[in-house]
């Protein structure tokens, strides 16, 4: 991450003002926050920025695990779920249903990806899809594409992998928040407001800060990779904003434990009577002299419920999971959307897009025991000639009658990364059936294998009489409760499942 370097700034800046720069060598937009800092209390006050800023900062909520994971390269320091995603990408292809599934997981998409692509600083890069590269099959009057890496071709079953961008379009009045003249005050831990005299007062007071002229004016610059340790911090403390300015200050946050789990569970269970309860079982190994989960047998079906949690979008986890002390400023920044008033935003659509953010289209996983709406794939978009012709014509359409393929007209539709081959699903799910898999207390997940075991139990200095094993039926509530723990949790199985059904 950048390494921060504090500049005084020559011009163009009111007197006075402070240039903290967060220094990297690559050309791209930048955005600046100007902060307020309390030097002897070794804190920011709180920050005040446009837009622009602002708009980044929503986005986050947009996220679906899995890509924050990615993008903290495998170090979010959130729970376990490091170590899940880490575990797909130890599982060789022949466990998943597809090699798109394995993809869909690394990688997984965003329903609001067309909108953060118009951020001011996008950190996800550019959106593209995947077509055929075979002539053949781009140049018929339907031509398939995905959003995912190596999903199989309709036509000739090859892997999709030629790269084409997206045309984005050009915005100019913000992506989720109306942009115009009107600031946002921007706390320590991200309560998002409208800049007021109010609200200063109140932030002053809040912090015990009696004479203003002890605030220093600073200016902080993010690039892209700024603004990932600006993600990285909000994601674990509660003093982002501080974390970055002094980050020799930085304290890694502890995670609190699960409390009253059951209670947790039982008040979120009501209200959702209607949805179809499913069943599965597994078979967890407990250490009884430390009363943890060493590990637990498991098959496809639980597997995939923990496996697609990476697909959801960060601000529809927090939505679900009610608020919690673990995720340092997202449920402050969760909460500023919902009571930011709607005259702010660029539209309804756009906040709720941020409330509840839905999966990318085709990234439901049907058997999925916490309910997640995914969005709508695109309406297929139609043109006159084939995609071949537009292509290779600069993306102009073709004036003649048809193309030199004989398509008069062609329609460009986005294909179910789970299908194998047409229209056949080889398989419900992420991973293959007929499976069953190790998962430790932390969420290693392998295949199951002896070898493994007794490393395990080696590595944890365990004698067999130590272990007992018994059976739990998993049912929604223990899904919602993994869920919970493992982004906070480092004995994940241990807290959310409650072992003790065993005895
Ligand atoms: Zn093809």
């Amino acid at each position: 991450m950048g390494e921060l370097i504090k500049e005084k700034r020559i011009s163009s800046l009111p007197s006075g003002t402070l240039i903290l720069r967060i220094r990297s060598m690559a050309k791209e937009e930048r955005l600046f926050l100007k902060v307020w800092v309390d030097n002897a209390k070794k804190r920011v006050v709180f920050a005040e920025t446009s837009s622009d800023f602002v708009d980044v900062l929503f986005s986050f909520l947009t996220l679906p695990l899995g890509t924050i994971i990615k993008l903290l390269s495998d170090n979010s320091g959130l729970g376990c779920i490091d170590n899940l995603y880490d575990s797909i990408k130890q599982l060789s292809d022949e466990h998943f249903s597809t090699k798109a599934c394995k993809n869909m997981l690394l990688s997984p998409c965003s329903a609001a990806a067309e909108y953060c692509e118009k951020l001011k600083l996008n950190v996800y890069g550019p959106r593209v899809f995947y077509c055929c590269k075979m002539d053949d099959c781009i140049s018929r009057t339907r031509c398939y594409y995905s959003s995912v890496w190596q999903t199989r071709c309709y036509y000739c079953g090859e892997f999709m992998n030629e790269i084409v961008p997206w045309r984005n379009d050009e915005t100019t009045d913000g992506v989720f928040v109306k942009k115009n003249d009107t600031k946002f005050m921007i706390t320590d831990d991200f309560r998002v407001t409208q800049s007021s005299v109010s609200a200063f007062y109140d932030r002053l007071k809040e912090l015990d800060v009696k004479d203003i002229n002890l605030l220093e004016e600073w200016i902080l610059e993010f690039g892209r990779e700024e603004l990932l340790n600006l993600l990285k911090e909000s994601l674990r403390t509660k003093e982002a904003l501080t974390n970055i300015f002094f980050p020799d200050l930085c304290i890694r946050c502890t995670s609190p434990q699960c409390k009253n789990w059951m209670e947790i569970i039982m008040n979120k269970s009501k209200g959702n009577a209607e949805l179809e309860i499913q069943e599965m079982l597994i078979i967890p190994i407990v250490n009884r002299t430390s009363n943890k989960v060493m590990c637990a047998v498991v098959g496809k079906e639980f597997v995939d419920q923990l496996l697609s949690f990476l697909t959801f979008p960060l601000g529809s986890v927090l939505k679900l999971i009610g608020y919690s002390d673990s995720f340092g400023c997202m449920n402050n920044l969760y909460d500023s959307i919902h009571e930011l008033k709607i005259k702010y935003f660029k539209s309804e659509e756009a906040k709720s897009m941020l409330i509840s953010p839905k999966l990318a289209p085709f990234f439901g996983y049907r058997k999925q025991m916490l309910y997640m709406e995914e969005s709508s794939p695109l309406v297929p978009s139609s043109l006159y000639g084939c995609q071949k012709c537009y292509w290779d014509n600069n993306n102009s359409p073709c004036i003649t009658v048809s193309c030199k393929h004989g398509v008069q007209q062609s329609h460009f539709i986005e294909i179910d990364p789970m299908l194998d081959k047409a229209d056949t699903y080889i398989d419900e799910g992420f991973v293959r059936s007929d499976q069953n898999f190790l998962v430790t207390d932390d969420l290693h997940v392998t295949p199951i294998s002896l070898p493994y075991f007794i490393q395990i139990l080696k590595r944890q200095g365990l004698h067999a009489d130590q272990l007992e094993y018994g059976e739990i039926v998993i049912e929604r509530p223990h899904v919602y409760n993994l869920l919970k723990t493992m982004l906070t949790s480092e004995t994940t199985l241990s807290d959310a499942l409650s072992f003790r059904q065993v005895e």
